[in-house]
């Protein structure tokens, strides 16, 4: 085909299009940032649900920009209409804002975006993937194939049984590669469906080098397939719209899953033809887990796994600087050690650098998130975790909600027991966790159940209780009340003083620590609690008298 007929065939094939690159090279001028300054983006599909790996790969990318003063954006891929989702697009902003990723640009929620260099969304982008497309076909990079499903089908079983070490459409075998303008002409006025392809110049010989930011240098085979850019309904293939909104959206760095490494040969075959920059790239090693059967590692999966699904963390309560805290030990090895000489500063703080990323899967360890999220929740203020826990029930615990709203106060003193000190205690992971946690300060959930250690005999329980029950007052200071407990020990068989019971355990019923044990289960029902004293005072003298009464009364039954 000579140029003219390029021109023609553009014109054919895009009558409508009316607009050149260049239109958008000026719609979306270079972002003029300071040097060195990274533009990632976050690109899903609205498929469903936001997956762990999502997440991880977003906090990768807001990351990467914010450590160099760049921008991130979340761009929509929504160009398989049959594998989207009604709600897709909410499920990934609410998983987002759920863990405080927040991206400086791109898609907002369902229907709203910000930021200079949309739309953000694929599906109302066509314009711009048909105008670099148009492009491509005046300069002979780019042509229509009309070659039909079962054809396609038969050109593979061929490539096959010829024993070609690649299959696809590509040199000798793509049929429509060199149709004549009159042969395209014909077929279009016919009325046959065509998809538009890539003209490869790539050779089966060569191979291309890249370099990976977290892989490193990488060689592959060049890539020969002409490659499909439109589908016959116009809407671009991943390859094209990759090509297209990477370039006029100035991204820098694209930070991507793993799978798409052996597509990169295609990619950069396809900036080169449209005359644009090829962007770094850099693949992420994919979630994983040990199979709790085979203890095999594999991919978190949505199927057996509800953890693959951020909404679980939000349901079952976990903080988002807990889960972002334990991302970050997952994705960057220098993290914890910066961790430990940065307590107490926000993790998105990190210097994060995508060179000290691993490139093998990850290890995705819920009892690992367990910790971290204890840990990260013993540091903080009562009224803090109040508030969450609140907020909280509201959603996913009505009963609960109902109980601690009525007395914000009561619930903050029962949070803060062994809490805001040097060394806070570490019960507490997740939010869903506390309804068990408090059972015992709110009587419409409390079960009483005065089960005693095998050391104790009920009878001497209920000694204990029945001379507690005479001097125990909420209002004490620790010592006083300590030195109570203290005094009951002797009159009653047991000695205040546990290296004495440990030297002559046959000469006594037990030592203070027994005492307290019975106490603590009369009030609790449990032999392990916060702070006993301070439990007391929460508790209030109404509710402890009641229960060291009921209990002293079970074990007289005994
Ligand atoms: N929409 C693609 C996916 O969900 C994005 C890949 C990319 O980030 O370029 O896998």
């Amino acid at each position: 085909m000579t140029q003219q007929d390029y021109q023609a065939l553009a014109e054919l094939l895009f009558p409508s299009v009316d607009k050149t690159p260049q239109y958008y090279e000026e719609l979306y001028p270079e972002r003029g940032l300071k040097e060195g300054a990274r533009v990632t983006r976050f690109a899903p599909s609205p498929t469903g649900y936001l997956h762990i790996g999502g997440l991880f790969g977003a906090l990768v990318d807001v990351l990467t920009a914010k450590v160099s003063g760049g921008v991130s954006y979340l761009r929509i891929e929504d160009t398989d209409k049959k594998r989207e989702i009604e709600d897709g697009v909410s499920a990934i902003t609410n998983g987002m804002r759920a863990f405080g990723v927040e991206f400086d640009e791109g898609v907002t929620g369902f229907g709203t975006e910000k930021g200079a260099y949309g739309p953000y969304t694929q599906s109302s982008r066509v314009e711009i993937y048909q105008t670099v497309a148009k492009s491509l076909v005046e300069r002979g990079l780019a042509y229509p194939c009309f070659c039909t499903a079962d054809e396609l089908s038969a050109l593979r079983e061929k490539q096959e049984a010829d024993g070609a070490a690649i299959t696809g459409y590509f040199g000798k075998y793509a049929k429509c590669r060199d149709l004549s303008f009159n042969e395209i002409k014909a077929n279009i006025e016919s009325g046959k469906s065509w998809v538009l392809r890539f003209r490869s110049d790539g050779s089966e010989e060569k191979r291309i080098t890249f370099e990976d930011m977290i892989r490193g240098r990488i060689e592959m085979p060049e890539n020969i397939i002409d490659e499909v850019l439109l589908k016959s309904d116009g809407v671009p293939t991943y390859h094209f719209a990759h090509v297209c909104d990477d370039h006029f959206m100035r991204t820098t760095h694209v930070i991507r899953g793993e799978e798409w490494i052996s597509s990169v040969p295609k990619h950069i075959a396809l900036f080169k033809a449209c005359g644009f920059r090829v962007p770094k790239y850099a693949h992420t090693p994919q979630v994983m887990k040990f199979d709790d059967e085979t203890s095999d590692k594999r991919k978190l999966s949505k199927r057996k796994d509800p953890e693959a699904a951020v909404s679980y963390f939000v349901v079952e309560g976990f903080p988002k600087e807990s889960l972002i805290e334990y991302l970050l030990t997952l994705i960057s090895s220098g993290f914890e050690d910066w961790r430990r000489a940065n307590p107490g500063v926000p993790a998105t703080d990190y210097p994060f650098n995508l060179k000290k990323m691993s490139s093998s899967g990850c290890l995705f360890d819920l009892v690992k998130l367990t910790d971290v999220s204890k840990n990260v929740i013993s540091a903080m203020k009562a009224d803090d975790v109040a508030g969450r826990v609140t907020q909280w029930a509201k959603e996913y615990s009505p009963d609960f909600y109902n109980l601690i709203e009525k007395n914000p106060g009561y619930l903050r003193d029962a949070l803060n027991i062994d809490r805001e000190n040097p060394k806070p205690r570490k019960d507490i992971s997740k939010w869903s966790e506390v309804p068990a946690y408090l059972e015992y300060f709110y009587d419409e959930i409390y079960t009483p159940c005065f089960t005693l250690p095998q050391n104790i005999a009920p009878a001497d329980a209920k000694a204990v209780l029945d001379e507690y029950i005479k001097v125990f007052d909420v209002n004490d200071d620790k010592d006083t009340w300590f030195s109570k407990i203290k005094g009951l020990c002797e009159p009653l068989g047991f000695t205040p003083n546990v290296k004495e019971y440990k030297a002559n355990p046959d000469a006594f019923k037990g030592h203070v620590g027994d005492v307290s044990t019975v106490i603590r289960i009369a009030v609790t029902s449990r032999s392990q609690t916060p702070d006993l004293w301070s439990v007391m005072k929460v508790l209030g003298t109404d509710k402890v008298r009641s229960r060291l009464e009921s209990a002293a009364a079970f074990y007289g039954k005994e």
